[in-house]
Parts: structure tokens; sequence; C-alpha cells
């Protein structure tokens, strides 16, 4: 898709170099050292998106919680403080817009009073004030995502809406989360340019996408002008999304990784802006490629379970977890069952028992 150009001029765009052959290695500073990260490390597409020419080797890859990192002109990332086994880094929370325009929220993340105050800090008005956000966006209703929201609503002015879905009976108690708003599946949430030069500015468009499957009630954002892919949990860099059953679900999760599959063909989506972990992708065939390979590992994973199953009848859930991670660390697998379950469940095998959500 043709893009505005005056896209192009402030930030430096992924679509300015489109033309040039792919760097092989870029460079990104770690500790304040610049640092090689070759094509399969997990920082590659953020520096393609932030410094596409490859010749601007300023952007810090370790993990800021106390200040916001800028990923193109429109986008910000704040990284909530709340890293572990698992959140990985911490939760990405995005702001989406300009001071112009006003900002969209895209997860607040735990309701961490020094988070909220910095993201509404962030949020600036033409002023240098902060507290410019328009709409406030949960992916998902779990805790590491939603719980922020209601705070950040209360400093802002106009008390932005809560958008999202709200959480299924299916859902664990500490996930239940009611928005303001609903948002159906494929609307456009719009920022639109305000005040005297709104006329020469450029408004940011996120399309609404329903993708269930690592929770009932998650849903992706495309920021259409851009290109860009907010993915919640759905797709993460550097860990894989835990499916917990039953508001999580195998065959929902595949299905949805179809969609996302689609709607970037259809938007020349680049980049892959997760809720844990850097930005993943740097073309289209990049981030089509992480969303493909995704769903190949599951089916992997899953023709292994069931190979596991057919050699083991007779088996409990409990036996076959080991042989079907055998590949990962014992410490995991007190996650990876519930991701077994989801298997058994795609797959006809689940025992009634693990039907039901366990207590939180
Ligand atoms: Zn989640």
């Amino acid at each position: 898709m043709v893009r505005p150009n005056q896209r192009l001029h402030s930030h430096p765009s992924h679509a300015d170099v489109q033309t040039s052959p792919t760097p092989a290695q870029r460079t990104g500073l770690l500790g304040g050292i610049a640092t090689h990260v070759l094509q399969h490390d997990m920082a590659f597409g953020e520096l393609a998106l932030v410094c596409p020419t490859g010749h601007e080797p300023q952007h810090p890859l370790d993990w800021q919680s106390t200040q916001p990192v800028r990923l193109l002109r429109n986008v910000v990332r704040l990284t909530a403080p709340n890293p572990g086994f698992m959140t990985g880094p911490g939760t990405n929370s995005y702001l989406v817009g300009d001071a112009g325009t006003g900002f969209i929220a895209i997860d607040p993340g735990p309701a961490d009073a020094d988070h909220i105050q910095r993201l509404w800090r962030a949020a600036l008005h033409p002023d240098g004030s902060g507290g410019n956000i328009r709409m406030i966006v949960c992916t998902h209703s779990h805790p590491d995502h939603s719980p922020g929201a209601a705070p950040l609503k209360a400093m802002c002015d106009g008390h932005p809406p809560i958008l999202g879905l709200p959480s299924a009976p299916t859902a664990r108690a500490a996930s239940a989360f009611t928005p303001d708003r609903l948002l159906q599946n494929n609307e456009h949430l719009t920022l639109i340019p305000r005040g005297p030069d709104a006329s020469l500015a450029s408004s940011h468009t996120l399309q609404v996408i329903h993708t269930p499957g690592h929770a009932a009630n998650h849903v992706c954002l495309l920021l259409v002008e851009d290109g860009l892919l907010f993915s919640g949990d759905h797709i993460l860099n550097g860990s894989t999304t835990v499916i917990d059953p039953p508001d999580g679900h195998m065959g929902d999760y595949l299905q949805s990784l179809d969609t996302l599959l689609a709607a970037c063909q259809a938007h020349d989506v680049q980049f892959i802006l997760p809720a844990h972990g850097h930005v993943l992708g740097g073309s289209q065939a990049a981030a089509c490629g992480a969303i493909s390979h995704l769903k190949a590992h599951r089916l992997k994973r899953e023709a292994k379970i069931a190979a596991v199953i057919k050699a083991h009848p007779q088996g409990t859930v409990d036996d076959w977890l080991p042989l079907a991670y055998d590949d990962v660390a014992p410490r995991v697998w007190p996650v990876a069952k519930r991701s077994l379950l989801a298997h058994l469940e795609h797959l006809g095998h689940l025992p009634d028992q693990h039907t039901k959500a366990p207590a939180p």
C-alpha cells in the first residue's frame, strides 16, 4: 500500500529503505557500548525499524522502564517494571500518536503508580504538559496488561474511555474485566490532527483484529498508515505464548494466527510490536515469516504430543508432559502443562478433570 509522504520527513521510516538491500548486521547500544546484532538475533527487527539505514547506532537495546523509547515518530514504548518468568523483560505499554492528535495508550500494564505516571508524562500536549490520551486499549485482561487502565484514565484529561473486549466466563478471577466500550472486529480507532497546523499533519488509524487463543478476549491492533502490528501476547519475541485452557484455546490461537497473517499481507505489515520483547520483522516477508514460524512450531509440538500419546496410550497428562516437552527445562513444565492441555483439547484427548480453570 502507498503511505503518505509526510510520514517520511521527521523520523526515519522503514518505508525509506524498501529499495535498499537489507544489511546482514546492524548496530545498537547495550550498556552504552555499540554492539553488532545479526539477522537471527531478537533485536534485529527493532533496529531495522528505528534506524532503517543502519547508520545510526544510537538505539538502546537495554530494557528501559524509567524512560520511554521512541520507535517511530508516532510510536513510543514504555516497558513496565515487572520483569519475570512469565513477563520476560516486562510488559510493553505503547503510545501511538503525537502531540497534535493526542495518543492511544495500548496495554497500560499492571497498576504500578510510577509506570502509570510515566505513561501520563510521555503523552505530551503541544504545550509540553502530559496526559494527552484519547483512548486506552487493552489487548486482553491478564493482570500484567489491563489493571493500569483505570488509574491512567483517572489521571488523564477528559477521562479517556477504556476499550477492549470483556473477559469471558472462562477467565480466571484476576483477569475479570469490563471495558467502557466493547471493540468491534475490524473497527478503526482514529486520531485526527487538531490545532492550527492540522491540515499538514497526519492521522493515525488502528484497526482492531479479534484474536482469541491466548485469551478469549484478546485483540491485536494494526497501525494502518505505518504497517505495524501491535500483537499483545498473541505473538511474542523471545518467549512462547502460554495457551491456558479453558480461556486459552489452541484451535482459536492457530486460527487467529491465520487471521493475522492475512491482515499483514493485506496491509503490507513489516513490523510486529509484541507486549513482551523487542520489535520483530523488518520486511513483510520477515513479519509474515515470524507468524508462519509460530504456527509451524505449534503444529510440530502437537505432532510430537500425538506421537507420545500413541506410544503411551494408557499414560496420564503428567506421564506425557516430560516426554512431550523433553526439549525444555523442567522448571518450565508447570507452565508447559497448560499448553499441553490446550494441545490435548485440540487433539480431542483432553481428560474431563482438566476442562475447568484451576483456582487462581
Ligand atoms: Zn497474557
